[in-house]
């Protein structure tokens, strides 16, 4: 989740950490992609003349997302430690390790305490996190949003600390 600020720039902890989080096949899980989200990736894409089939399409009922594909273990888009489409990359990238979760339907927010920036992250950071986060849930309905995070998102069970 970079940002210009130092407050809201979590650099110093990923450089070190080698991007783990982008290692999906491992614990974290992959993001969630809405059509939107794909559609503004590919036009990135094609923009840059590169033409990479990432996603795989899950429909739950009448709706749908997608997930990204893995490519030896790392997230198809990382190139080296880098994400090849860091200028629009999905909203559940951007607010990592913090997420929106449903619980006895209200939504409350969890960190993933795995991320070596977890424990030092600013209240800045954090607000900020928790806007793209619930931005990210909005896009879908409650059952396809908790249809990606029982199935696709191994930390959210795991190693969460709940936010206040
Ligand atoms: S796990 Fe945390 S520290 Fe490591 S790359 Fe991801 S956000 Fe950065
Ligand atoms: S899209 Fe980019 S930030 Fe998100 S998991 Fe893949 S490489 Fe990492």
């Amino acid at each position: 989740m970079e940002k210009s600020t130092d407050s809201l720039s979590l650099k110093k902890y990923c450089v070190p950490c080698g991007s783990s989080c982008c290692k999906i096949s491992q614990t974290i899980g992959s993001p969630i992609i809405s059509e939107e989200e794909k559609e503004k990736i590919e036009d990135y894409l094609k923009k840059n003349n590169k033409n990479i089939n990432c996603y795989k399409r899950i429909d739950v009922d009448d709706e749908h997302y997608y997930i990204l594909k893995e490519n030896n273990g790392d997230c198809c888009f990382l190139q080296g430690n880098n994400c090849m489409i860091q200028e629009v990359k999905p909203l559940d990238c951007q607010d990592y390790p913090v997420k929106a979760v449903y619980e006895d339907n209200k939504i409350v927010f969890i960190i993933d305490t795995e991320c070596p920036a977890s424990d030092s992250l600013t209240p800045e950071f954090i607000e900020e996190a928790k806007k793209i986060a619930l931005k990210c849930m909005n896009q879908f309905s409650s059952k396809t949003y908790n249809h990606w995070l029982k199935n696709f998102v191994g930390w959210v069970y795991k190693t969460n600390k709940k936010l206040d």
